[in-house]
C-alpha cells in the first residue's frame, strides 16, 4: 500500500494496512484528526480575525505558521502509523541467538518466540514491539525504535501549536468574558461565550497532552530510556551521551530531520542488536556503543 514511500523511509518496514483495533484508539485518534481542524477553522475566522486584519500581512504570517504547524504535526502522525514497528520474528532466526553476547534476549510467551532487548509485547497491537516505549492512543500504533522520530516531533510540534492557538484563544477569552464578571453568572452566557468556551477546553486538552508529553519523554529521550524503563530497579544503561541519544532516534541526518518527517534520515541502529549493553558507563563500552551508531 504504501510502497511509494519507502524512499523516505529508508531500511523501515511500512505496514500493509493501517488500522486503529480498539474503541480508546478509534476515539482519541478521531478527537485529533476531526476536532483540531475545527478549532483551527474557529481561530482563523472568528478569534484571529479580531486582532490582525484579515488580508494584511500579520494576520498571513500567523495563519501560515499555524497551518505549517499543524501540516507537520499531521504528517508526523501519518509517518507513526505507517511505519511498522513490529519485531521481524522470521529475521531474528539470521542473528545466531545461541550466541553469549545474546543473552540479553527474552522469551515472549504470547508470540512463543525471541525477542530483542527493549522490546515488549503489546496487548493492543498483538505483537511484539522493537524498542516500544508505550502504546499511543492517538496514533493507535505502539511507539518503538522506527516511529520515535516521527512521534517526538508530533508531540513538539502540537505544542507549539497548541500553544499559539491558546494565546488567541485565551485573549478572545478575556474579551468576550470580562462583561461576565460584572453581570450575572452563567445566565449571561451568550452562544458566543459558550462556543468560545468550548473551543477554548479543547485547546486545553491539546495543550496539556502535548506539553505534558515533552515534560514526561524529554528527560527519557535525553537519557537514552524508555518510559518503562525508567522503574525498573536493576537497569541497563544505554545512555550513550545527549548527542548519540538524539541520533539514535533522529537518525544519521538529524540535523534537519526534525523539520519534516518526510526528509529521509537512516537510523544508525537496528534496534535488534543492543549485546554491547552493560552496567557501568566505562570509557571502552561508551567508545564501543557510539562506534556502533556513527
Ligand atoms: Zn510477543
Ligand atoms: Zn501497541
Amino acid at each position: 500500500m504504501f510502497t511509494s514511500l519507502n524512499r523516505f523511509f529508508p531500511r523501515m518496514k511500512l505496514r500493509r494496512n493501517v488500522k486503529l483495533t480498539t474503541k480508546t484508539d478509534i476515539f482519541c485518534h478521531l478527537v485529533l484528526v476531526i476536532v483540531l481542524p475545527i478549532v483551527l477553522l474557529y481561530d482563523f475566522i472568528v478569534v484571529i480575525p479580531q486582532y490582525h486584519s484579515p488580508g494584511g500581512y500579520v494576520y498571513a504570517v500567523t495563519v501560515i505558521c499555524i497551518i505549517l504547524l499543524y501540516v507537520n504535526a499531521m504528517t508526523n502522525l501519518m509517518a507513526c502509523m505507517i511505519v511498522d514497528t513490529s519485531v521481524d520474528h522470521e529475521r531474528i532466526k539470521d542473528f545466531g541467538a545461541e550466541d553469549d553476547e545474546y543473552t540479553n534476549w527474552q522469551h515472549c510467551e504470547i508470540c512463543d518466540a525471541l525477542a530483542p532487548p527493549r522490546s515488549f509485547h503489546c496487548s493492543q497491537c498483538r505483537t511484539c514491539i522493537l524498542t516500544r516505549d508505550h502504546h499511543c492512543f492517538f496514533t493507535g500504533c505502539c511507539i518503538g525504535h522506527q516511529n520515535f522520530r516521527y512521534f517526538t516531533c508530533l508531540v513538539v510540534y502540537s505544542a507549539l501549536l497548541s500553544s499559539i492557538l491558546m494565546f488567541y484563544n485565551l485573549k478572545h477569552f478575556c474579551l468576550l468574558m470580562s462583561p461576565l464578571f460584572s453581570a450575572v453568572f452563567l445566565s449571561a452566557l451568550t452562544l458566543n461565550q459558550i462556543l468560545h468556551n468550548t473551543v477554548l477546553s479543547l485547546n486545553l486538552i491539546y495543550i496539556i497532552f502535548s506539553v505534558g508529553m515533552i515534560f514526561v519523554h524529554a528527560p527519557l529521550v535525553l537519557r537514552g530510556e524508555l518510559s518503562w524503563e525508567r522503574d525498573l530497579k536493576d537497569k541497563h544503561n544505554y545512555d550513550a551521551g545527549i548527542y548519540y541519544n538524539l541520533r539514535s532516534i533522529f537518525g544519521q541526518h538529524m540535523h534537519i530531520a526534525w523539520l519534516f518527517p518526510l526528509f529521509a534520515s537512516q537510523l544508525p541502529g537496528d534496534g535488534y542488536n543492543w549485546k554491547l549493553i552493560t552496567k557501568d558507563k566505562s570509557t571502552e563500552t561508551m567508545a564501543t556503543l557510539r562506534s556502533r551508531q556513527a
